[in-house]
């Protein structure tokens, strides 16, 4: 027999891997490989971050090969001719892949599929996005009638979860590239590489009678808490299987002990499961990724200052809650699902700047980025998409603040120039008088910006702009 090839994607894991386990199953050995496509590696959305927060888990990948008999094989180039040329050369007879469900992956599939024997094993949900439709056939554009149908299928169990193989034998002299040059520090990201850290991350929150998911539905709108589970990094290049997670959720909902553990453990499902939307939404809805999702709203006004984008950016808007998170985004490559709320509506909604130019941003910095979740996000709060906040809805950044940092510990953390501003004008330090100015030293204007919009005034210019458009 000859061996089969264990084409990794976004499945960088040993534990509960259907397409490894396939690729065992049915050939005389497996070669684990990774091709560094130049296509994603040099593409409108790589992130150097990124990048090397993937590096970093293939290397890590590597050594727990290396403990089980194998080796990661890595290839540069273009995936066809790539795999093509292994499948020739190891008389290889068949390919094993989890399905990624974004639309380049599934056209580069399709197009390898024709000539390869490429195998699709599971896929980066749990639940297929065709396996769930309307009565009528069609898919759901809302989230919660999703959500409901999507409970309604049978809920996979402990006993599903496949362990990591003991021993990988893979044919002895298969040349491996070396991978680029790898510069990351996760003492500075807050995220250690590898697929045994997400076990123990996920662990850590989910196990024993007081762990943090019994509390997450309290807390999870907190950014000065750090109360959500901060997977979504090992989600994204699948260092743990989301059908392990789901599980988790489902064994925490049944060993709750009362009901607000309950509704806690069954609000952090319900947050996979909108990840289980956006990767369906952009499945059935492929060009979602380059358009507003609704029409009336492909040709808003948009005044895409560059300098009001730039302050943006760089966390100088003069509105602590957003300068906090954009910079928190800069430093570490993640920012809080609330504050992405915040800092992405103050982008659309203030500063009416096309929700597209914020998408790339993120994309460019987030560990986590996420072509299906971040165009979800971005088009759900600018107003523009299958299951969106109503356009109307415009998050004020101050009262946020004030709500989910109620002490400002968060803003004092990431904005140090603020760090003496006493707590009632640490929303509003434009509010301290020159003298208050003088002894938090912090002068509005010179140590820390002042307000580069007005939110009133912007406010209803958006909201003009929004009604025009719809009419
Ligand atoms: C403008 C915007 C952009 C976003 N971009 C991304 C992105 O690029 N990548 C990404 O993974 N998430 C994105 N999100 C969703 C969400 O903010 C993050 O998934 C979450 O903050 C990750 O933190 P956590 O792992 O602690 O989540 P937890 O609260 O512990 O939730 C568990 C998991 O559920 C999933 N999840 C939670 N909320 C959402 C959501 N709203 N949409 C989709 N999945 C969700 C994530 O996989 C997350 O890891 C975006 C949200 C917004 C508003």
């Amino acid at each position: 027999m000859a061996p089969s090839i264990w084409w990794i994607r976004r499945d960088i894991r040993l534990t509960d891997n259907p397409a490894l386990h396939a690729a065992l199953a049915n050939g005389d050995g497996v070669i684990p490989l990774f091709i560094l496509d130049p296509k994603l590696w040099r593409g409108r959305w790589f992130s150097q971050r990124r990048g090397n927060f993937l590096f970093s888990n293939l290397k890590s990948l590597d050594t727990e090969l290396r403990k089980r008999g194998s080796q990661l094989i890595i290839r540069q180039g273009q995936p066809k001719q790539q795999l093509s040329a292994l499948v020739q050369k190891f008389e290889v007879n068949a390919i094993f892949s989890e399905e990624d469900l974004t639309p380049y992956a599934r056209e580069r599939d399709s197009q390898i599929a024709e000539t390869l024997p490429l195998n699709l094993v599971g896929n980066t949900s749990l639940h297929y996005p065709s396996s769930i439709l309307k009565n009528d056939g069609t898919p759901y554009k809302v989230y919660t009638p999703f959500m409901r149908r999507w409970k309604e299928k049978p809920p996979p169990t402990p006993f599903d979860i496949l362990s990591a193989p003991n021993h990988i034998p893979t044919p002895k002299g298969i040349a491996s590239q070396p991978l680029p040059e790898i510069s990351y520090n996760s003492d500075k990201t807050g995220f250690p590489p590898g697929e045994k850290t997400a076990q123990e991350i996920l662990a850590a929150f989910a196990d024993g009678p007081h762990a943090p998911i019994f509390s997450y539905q309290e807390s999870q709108n907190r950014p000065d808490l750090n109360s959500t589970s901060k997977l979504s990094p090992y989600f994204r290049f699948g260092l743990i299987s989301i059908r392990q997670a789901v599980t988790t959720a489902f064994s925490a909902i049944q060993a709750a002990k009362n009901d607000n553990q309950r509704n806690s453990a069954e609000t952090w499902l319900n947050e996979l499961i909108w990840r289980e939307f956006f990767n369906y939404i952009l499945y059935h809805y492929p060009n979602s990724l380059h358009q507003s999702f609704r029409k009336e709203f492909r040709d808003l006004p948009w005044i895409n200052d560059e300098e009001d984008f730039s302050a943006w950016k760089a966390g100088r808007t003069g509105f602590p809650m957003v300068d906090a998170a954009m910079r928190q985004l800069v430093d570490t490559g993640w920012m809080h699902n609330r504050t992405r709320m915040v800092t992405a509506s103050f982008l659309v909604k203030n500063l009416l700047i096309d929700w597209r130019w914020g998408e790339a941003w993120f994309m460019k910095n987030l560990i986590d980025g996420d072509p299906a979740a971040n165009n979800g996000g971005w088009q759900w709060v600018a107003g523009t998409g299958t299951d969106a906040a109503p356009y109307f809805r415009i998050f004020n950044p101050i009262t946020q603040g004030q709500k989910f940092d109620p002490s400002g510990k968060y803003i004092r953390r990431w904005v140090p120039e603020l760090h003496s501003v006493p707590d009632r004008y640490i929303h509003t330090p434009w509010k301290m008088s020159p003298s208050e100015q003088q002894s938090a030293k912090c002068l509005i204007g010179t140590d820390y910006p002042e307000q580069i919009i007005d939110l009133q005034f912007s406010r209803q210019r958006t909201l003009d702009a929004y009604q025009k458009a719809r009419s």
